[in-house]
């Protein structure tokens, strides 16, 4: 039967070719997720966990690919300038907003050169030190590093990543300057942590919680307000009298700037459906890690998140005096 195409239908039809053309051309290969930070460390482990579940509703996979150094600077500049297809994108943190203050020739703008697709997680930190370290406790640890100064070591994944801010915070508030050890994340200060290189070190509990139950390193204080569900034996540092003390490495997911508006909405809902997979949050529950509610898992609630945290870190930076090279 002979059938009629009216411009109504032609345009419907044109239409509906075109999103078809749209969503047939993304992914139209794997897509690269890039981890400013080494691997085996806080930052990968949360990638790891949502990338197979975002690479299962996007029919593709997502490879994670770890190009750490500078406190993660390295591995941003190198997504603000990939081509913007939706093929690259990052998962990166609270580092995001405290690079522009530290980093004075930062080749990226942290506003301006990428899209938002969504915050993820908030991962809360502890105090941790080599298992041998002679203080037992918080107030030990607090008291012994007032003692020491200089000639304690900490380790740290570069200036501006959340163990080196965790550290600036906690050295300030016991006025007590220690030496700080650099590297490309905290994956491999771990390692040397774990073979008593260095003596403490402030990092999130997706690496330190499976090290502290099983006495490897020494959990001294956590860095929220109320103690982990996780480590419950562990006290905040609030508690230890650092009053007020909290540091969150809030991780967000980001791609270069000029996605296509049907690429971005793609990537937010496998996103959002890794968030919603119970495998994907259970393990980063069962790391310490809180997933951020649904409505914040979208491009505007990062944003704004971001704005607020550049304004809330400058002041707090400038009055340390720390500066990113
Ligand atoms: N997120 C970093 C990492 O994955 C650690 C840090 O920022 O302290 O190694």
């Amino acid at each position: 039967m002979p059938r009629y195409f009216g411009p109504l239908s032609l345009a419907v039809a044109l239409a509906v070719g075109g999103s078809q053309a749209l969503a047939q051309g993304f992914p139209s290969r794997p897509i690269t997720l890039l981890v400013p930070a080494a691997a085996g460390g806080p930052t990968d482990a949360v990638s790891r966990m949502i990338a197979e579940s975002m690479g299962r509703t996007l029919s593709t996979q997502v490879v994670v690919e770890n190009v750490g150094g500078a406190g993660g600077t390295i591995g941003m500049a190198r997504v603000a300038k990939a081509p913007a297809d939706g093929h690259t994108v990052s998962v990166w943190h609270i580092a995001q907003a405290t690079a522009p203050t530290l980093y004075e020739n930062l080749r990226y703008n942290v506003i301006n050169d990428f899209d938002s697709i969504g915050r993820i997680a908030d991962v809360p930190m502890t105090i941790v030190g080599r298992a041998n370290l002679e203080p037992k406790n918080a107030s030990e640890m607090i008291a012994w590093a007032k003692q020491k100064k200089a000639s304690a070591t900490y380790g740290h994944a570069g200036v501006g990543s959340a163990s080196h801010l965790c550290a600036l915070m906690f050295m300030s508030s016991l006025n007590a300057q220690m030496t700080g050890v650099s590297y490309r994340g905290t994956g491999p200060a771990m390692t040397d942590l774990l073979g008593g290189q260095f003596d403490w070190m402030c990092d999130q509990t997706t690496t330190t919680t499976a090290q502290i139950r099983e006495g490897k390193i020494r959990g001294y204080a956590a860095t929220t307000l109320k103690r982990l569900a996780v480590l419950p034996d562990l006290p905040t540092l609030d508690e230890a009298g650092l009053k007020g003390f909290e540091v969150t490495a809030w991780h967000a997911m980001w791609a270069p700037r000029g996605l296509p508006a049907d690429v971005s909405a793609r990537l937010t809902g496998a996103l959002q459906a890794a968030l919603k997979d119970p495998k994907v949050s259970e393990r980063l529950t069962a790391l310490g890690a809180v997933p951020v509610p649904e409505q914040q898992q979208t491009p505007e609630a990062l944003a704004s998140h971001l704005k607020a945290e550049v304004a809330r870190w400058s002041p707090v930076i400038k009055a340390s005096g720390a500066k990113g090279t």
